[in-house]
């Protein structure tokens, strides 16, 4: 029997485990991704998870195709190096990630962007399953996207398809993460909703029921908030919710795909309210024909989407 193994670096963990081929998860572990001790140290932390999973398979008399990853930033997928610069990860522009751990591990490496990943994953085994035209999201800091067209993952020309979060929204707008202006990320990330909340609650007065500061509103209590039914909290989402709904309109008229799935915090917990508020915005931007049968989903997998996916990551549907 075959095992598939999957890791997923992040600025501040590395998520990794094995599943069988079904996506069934028999092991899913966590470790502390060092980010700031340089990328030297990462690779031997990204070497250290691969034995592991590797292992296990071998005790386990599992075969493993390949070892997949999952990184923050351009990944080019044809050498497994990573492209410019992914700014929660310094210095790790520049990496050839496939080529030093084949070279230590005597085994295929493969390399893809972490949110393209976690679309693949979604896809194969998670929301979108039986799906092959999806727009995969997930917001949290920043925002991620991942593109499925007729059932393969979208890589683009030059390895940058699927930014969703760069789509610019606002002509001249806000300064995102990225460097540019106007990105959706820079609306409808968590920076501006913790603004737009601050914002927000302070206009709802003593109908409020935040009690400390809005220095230290946080996304966790807005979420929280939400959920007890705070007018500024809703208000805030609703707003982040309107924003999303314009990124995603701007996917939609290009690619008419059968199903959006939205990850993330917000979504996690907010659920089907969060989902309909994005519903009902998208019907003031986005052609009828084009919302006809669309499908807008919650993520599945959650935070162990990204290592499935990369576990997957050259399997077909
Ligand atoms: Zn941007």
């Amino acid at each position: 029997m075959r095992a598939f193994a999957g890791i997923d670096l992040g600025g501040t963990n590395i998520k990794y485990g094995l599943s069988d081929q079904n996506g069934k998860i028999l092991i899913n572990k966590s470790k502390s991704s060092h980010a700031d001790q340089g990328p030297d140290e990462i690779l031997k932390h990204l070497e250290d998870c691969a034995r592991e999973l590797l292992e296990y398979a071998r005790q386990k008399k599992m075969k493993v195709p390949y070892i997949g990853i999952g990184s923050p930033g351009t990944v080019d997928t044809d050498q497994g190096k990573i492209l410019g610069v992914s700014p929660n990860i310094p210095g790790w522009g520049g990496t050839n990630i496939s080529a030093r751990l084949e070279k230590n591990l005597n085994i295929k490496v493969h390399v893809g962007n972490d949110a393209n990943m976690m679309a693949w994953a979604e896809v194969l085994f998670g929301a979108a399953k039986g799906y092959r035209n999806v727009l995969c999201t997930t917001v949290g800091t920043g925002i991620g996207g991942g593109v499925i067209m007729d059932g393969r993952l979208a890589i683009g020309s030059s390895y940058t398809a699927g930014e969703f979060g760069h789509i610019p929204i606002v002509k001249d707008g806000k300064k995102c993460n990225c460097g540019l202006h106007g990105c959706l990320e820079a609306y409808a990330g968590s920076d501006n909703l913790i603004a737009m909340a601050r914002k927000e609650i302070k206009a709802a007065g003593s109908k409020s029921k935040y009690q400390g500061t809005l220095q230290e509103l946080t996304v966790r209590k807005i979420l929280d908030l939400f959920t007890q039914d705070d007018p500024g909290a809703k208000k805030a989402i609703e707003r982040q919710a309107e924003y999303m709904a314009t990124g995603f309109a701007a996917v939609i008229h290009l690619l008419n795909p059968e199903a959006i799935v939205v990850g993330g915090g917000i979504a996690e917990v907010c659920g089907a309210e969060y989902i309909k508020l994005i519903k009902n915005s998208l019907n003031q931007y986005a052609f009828e024909d084009a919302l006809k049968g669309l499908k807008v989903l919650k993520a599945r997998l959650g935070n162990k989407a990204g290592f499935i996916g990369a576990a997957f990551q050259k399997e077909k549907i």
